[in-house]
């Protein structure tokens, strides 16, 4: 088959009738030796109006400009073909987002002599990819929620209990921890009903998580009807004495219980744990520890807190 040579005729309306910019920077002199006229219609400046690499660099976003102009400065001594984003401003005052496309003519000792580009307008991409990237936070934030509290979640619990561990463990601190299970809250939902032990279940949750703690301590949801404190840099005296003020925060709640055996009030059984982890400790056991003196404290008549290993 026979090739037909396209004449600069066609070049010119194949790069002029596109939605890419063409452009050409003649590297000695920094000046625009070619710029599509297609740049009027996107950024409003006339193609005359682009005369130096300047004027390029001044109708760009402050925040964008230096690193976008060292970049590109960088690649092309380098001969090196590159691309970059940035906002690009507009006659108007607005911003576009720009993706320029940049391909390094060089002198046959190498420098560059030229540079041939295409500017793309990537803003409706740009705007996709900030919807999804604020989506993905949503998202992110969603999964260490509890849907009916609010408060973080057992997942989360299990990222940062882990990550609490491995503090204590490198900086030698005491890390506590505190569990927290409502007391015959079966007989609550039965006596009441669903609705109500969830509301009941938000109140126990306001109650725990607002006791004054300090910056860093983290509350979580554990469970069904748990809840969970873990203290860093928190000795077993402090823990109690948190433990304690929890109970009292439950106590001043004064949640009408009436089926529990307990007491006219909702209450909570609690069971609180400390330890400098070393090499041999692990976390699961550690948990383990606090969970059995929670039920420790069930047995022992519930409404009360055990903080004593055995
Ligand atoms: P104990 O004093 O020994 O802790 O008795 P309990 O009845 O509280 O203990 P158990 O763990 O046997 O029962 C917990 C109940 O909590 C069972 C479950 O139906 C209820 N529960 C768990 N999650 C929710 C929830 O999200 N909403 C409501 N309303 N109830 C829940
Ligand atoms: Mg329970
Ligand atoms: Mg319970």
């Amino acid at each position: 088959m026979k090739s037909i040579e396209p004449d600069s005729d066609v070049y010119r309306t194949l790069l002029e009738s596109t939605k890419a910019i063409p452009w050409k920077i003649d590297w000695a002199t920094a000046t625009f030796a070619y710029v599509g006229p297609q740049i009027e219609q996107l950024l409003g400046w006339t193609p005359q109006s682009w005369t130096t690499v300047n004027d390029w660099a001044a109708r760009m976003h402050p925040d964008d400009r230096s690193w976008v102009v060292d970049f590109c400065i960088a690649q092309s001594q380098a001969g090196t073909d590159h691309e970059a984003d940035y906002r690009a401003l507009t006659s108007s005052g607005g911003y576009v987002w720009i993706r320029d496309v940049v391909h390094v003519e060089r002198n046959p000792d190498g420098t560059p002599k030229a540079l041939i580009g295409f500017m793309f307008d990537i803003t409706e991409q740009k705007k996709t990819e900030q919807k999804l990237l604020e989506l993905q936070r949503q998202l992110e934030e969603f999964s260490f929620k509890d849907g009916l509290t609010g408060v973080a979640n057992r997942r989360k619990f299990d990222e940062v209990f882990q990550n609490n561990w491995a503090d204590a463990r490198r900086t030698q601190q005491p890390l506590s921890m505190i569990l927290f299970d409502i007391d015959c809250f079966k007989q609550y939902n039965d006596c009441y009903g669903h609705v109500q032990g969830d509301e009941c279940l938000k109140m126990v949750c306001h109650a725990l998580s607002t006791t004054t703690r300090a910056e860093g301590d983290f509350f979580a949801r554990y469970g069904g009807e748990e809840f969970v404190l873990v203290l860093p840099n928190t000795h077993a005296l402090g823990a109690q004495a948190i433990a304690e003020r929890c109970r009292s925060a439950i106590a001043e709640a004064r949640i009408a219980h009436a089926a529990s055996p307990v007491g006219p009030l909702v209450t909570v059984s609690i069971g609180a744990g400390t330890i400098v982890p070393t090499a041999d400790d692990d976390p699961v056991q550690f948990l383990d520890s606090v969970d059995r003196r929670l039920y420790r404290a069930k047995q022992g008549g519930r409404d009360r807190l055990v903080t004593d290993p055995a």
